[in-house]
């Protein structure tokens, strides 16, 4: 959704569309400046939120944020926008945001691996409260990291307990070359997963479908029924068994409010469909 019109009048649009959980970025997706720490301003949108019975909020981090990269100026950045964006979280009441795990920029996977380690380290002493940051796959292609789970795994594995958890998105899998397109792929992708973390680590999951080759490394969003992964595989997924409140967001290309709404009513068309 565009952003303008601001962030009350677009939550409301939302539920009245159907929605029952919301993710936003802290401000421009493409900033290194947050807008302004309006205390007031953001007591009340989690007030709104609050009231459209809308939860949870989720917030992703803006897209230059890289914890993998080798340049010490952008590593540092990003370690600090983190920070910054947990405590935005924190004050909306949101207990997750989301971060691409990142690119190595030709620095090589291991080193990137550490990298993103190295920036947990320093900044989760820094972190709120009742946040937790999700890691979310890519789609692996060039230089990024987090398009094979072993990535993810191996960050996560390195801090037993702490509140770092994973966001799945379905057209990124694809990319990297995961199955997603129907019952027997969601169950090998999600054993995949599986035994990377446990399967209460995964927090959230970013539903969009895609027509990228499997495995090509492309990211590209499509509508929920118009990809590869189509109606079948997202009601595979839907229909696995998932905590109370577990959210599945769309970030399908924005066009438009009546194609958000069949979006989302093809979601939960899926989730009641018959397998
Ligand atoms: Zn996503």
């Amino acid at each position: 959704m565009p952003l303008k019109g601001g962030f009350i009048p677009n939550a409301g649009r939302t539920r009245e569309m159907g929605a029952e959980c919301i993710q936003v970025f802290p401000g421009n997706p493409t900033s290194w400046k947050l807008p302004h720490f309006d205390e007031q301003e953001i007591d009340k949108r989690s007030r709104y939120l609050l009231e459209l019975k809308i939860y949870p909020l989720v917030i992703h981090s803006v897209y230059l944020v890289n914890m993998a990269s080798p340049r010490p100026d952008i590593f540092k950045k990003s370690r600090d926008m983190i920070i910054q964006t947990m405590h935005r979280a924190h004050a909306y009441g949101a207990p997750y945001v989301v971060v691409h795990v990142g690119s190595h920029s030709a620095a090589g996977r291991d080193t990137g691996i550490n990298n993103v380690i190295k920036s947990l380290e320093e900044q989760m002493p820094q972190w709120p409260e009742g946040v937790t940051l999700l890691l979310e796959n890519t789609s692996g292609g060039g230089s990024l990291l987090g398009g094979d789970f072993r990535d993810l795994g191996e960050i996560i594995r390195y801090f037993p307990g702490a509140p770092l958890g994973v966001c799945l998105d379905t057209a990124h899998a694809w990319g990297a070359g995961y199955d997603l397109s129907g019952p027997r792929g969601v169950a090998e992708t999600l054993e995949l997963l599986y035994r990377q973390l446990d399967p209460s680590l995964l927090k959230a999951v970013h539903v969009n479908d895609t027509n990228v080759e499997k495995g090509s490394g492309k990211d590209r969003h499509q509508h929920i029924g118009e990809g590869w992964i189509g109606k079948e595989g997202f009601a595979s997924l839907m229909q696995q068994e998932w905590p109370p409140d577990f959210p599945f967001i769309l970030e399908t290309p924005e066009i438009g409010t009546e194609k958000d709404r069949q979006n989302l009513q093809a979601l939960k068309q899926a989730s009641r469909q018959e397998l």
